[in-house]
């Protein structure tokens, strides 16, 4: 359906099919999973669907590893 995308010559068309992790590690609202220091974050942990989103989830799991270990 889009114009020069789906060429007669081409060899091979790949599409972007993957889906995010189908799996989410629990954890606690200070981002610490049942197993104790352990605090799983971004896409493979399930807390996220993109660049962005891993992004966010990395810093405020970042916040949360400042607070417990080395609050200032
Ligand atoms: C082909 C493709 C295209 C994409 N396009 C987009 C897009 O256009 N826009 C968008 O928002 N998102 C896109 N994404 C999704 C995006 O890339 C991910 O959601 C994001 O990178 C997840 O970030 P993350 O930090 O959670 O994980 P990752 O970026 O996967 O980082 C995990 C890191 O852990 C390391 N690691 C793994 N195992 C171990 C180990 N045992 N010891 C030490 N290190 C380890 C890996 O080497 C890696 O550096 C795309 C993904 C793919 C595959």
């Amino acid at each position: 359906m889009i114009a020069g995308f789906d060429r007669p010559d081409a060899v091979l068309a790949g599409i972007e099919s993957r889906t995010s992790s189908p799996l989410r590690i629990p954890r606690d609202e200070h981002m610490e999973s049942p197993v104790r220091g352990l605090f799983p974050c971004g896409e493979g942990a399930g807390y996220a669907g993109g660049i962005t989103s891993a992004a966010m989830d990395g810093l405020k799991t970042g916040e949360e590893l400042i607070r417990r270990f080395a609050p200032f």
